[in-house]
């Protein structure tokens, strides 16, 4: 589904990704992880088109998407997440998530389309898709699952979620990972999850990537990650 070759992404002189190769089949949710400034967000943002990378490919089903507009690649099937949830608070949770449909499907789809994708959607992240529902009073999780239901509603191939468990505590953050693998297991989604955290995360991903100054330093499954002697110096240290 999606495979990423030799990405690099150079910020002046500095490199922040640096000739990063890895691929995800499929139906594979893909954990990439790293500490804070190993290029996982610069990774991520090169897929999703919000930025160019400076070299490397990103095909997505076999087609090239590197360079493509951020617009473009969420009409091409991915959806993103965003770190920090900006949701239209003068909105209802469902007209959000119909915003995010209509723009998914380039406008090209009538109102009550747009309806059923929403709804569809809210009901995946478990928020509430009655029209009187907002985002007022939605707490750390509930923005998450908003910002969960709003990529879902552009019914992405490939869903990239970045940093998913900030500000969740230890409960909230397994049912978050619970939410993702019911996704994948549920829709056959794809997905590419960042954290900076391994914790929780490496009880539902198939796969691990783990990213340190801007290049891999190791590929594998998550029990490997858990016994790996260079995942565990930039995780704990020498
Ligand atoms: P992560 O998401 O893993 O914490 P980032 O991809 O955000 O890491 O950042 C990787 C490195 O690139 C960091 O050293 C960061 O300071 C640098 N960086 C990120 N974005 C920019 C930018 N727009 N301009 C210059 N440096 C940047
Ligand atoms: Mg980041």
């Amino acid at each position: 589904m999606l495979q990423v070759e030799g990405l690099t992404k150079k910020f002046g002189g500095f490199t922040a990704v640096d000739a990063v190769s890895f691929s995800v089949p499929q139906g594979e949710i893909l954990g990439l992880l790293g500490p804070n400034g190993s290029g996982k967000s610069t990774t991520f943002n090169c897929i999703a088109g919000m930025l160019k990378p400076t070299a490397g490919s990103v095909r997505l089903a076999g087609e090239e998407i590197a360079g493509l507009t951020a617009d473009e690649s969420c009409r091409r099937g991915i959806g993103r997440t965003f770190q920090i949830p900006r949701p239209f608070r003068g909105l209802s949770l469902l007209e959000n998530a119909m915003l995010a449909a209509h723009f998914g499907a380039g406008g090209h789809i009538d109102k009550p389309e747009a309806e059923r994708r929403a709804r569809d959607a809210l009901r995946l992240a478990q928020l509430p898709d009655d029209p009187q529902a907002t985002a007022h009073g939605l707490g750390a999780a509930g923005l998450k699952k908003l910002e969960l239901a709003r990529a879902l509603a552009t019914q992405p191939k490939l869903l990239l979620a970045d940093e998913s468990l900030g500000g969740l505590d230890t409960g909230e953050m397994r049912q978050a990972a619970e939410m993702l693998k019911r996704i994948r297991d549920e829709r056959g989604i794809t997905i590419v999850w960042v954290e900076h955290i391994m914790g929780v995360l490496l009880s539902v991903v198939d796969r691990v990537v783990v990213l340190d100054h801007g290049a891999v330093i190791f590929k594998g499954t998550p029990a490997e990650a858990q016994d790996d002697p260079k995942v565990a110096e930039v995780y704990l240290g020498p």
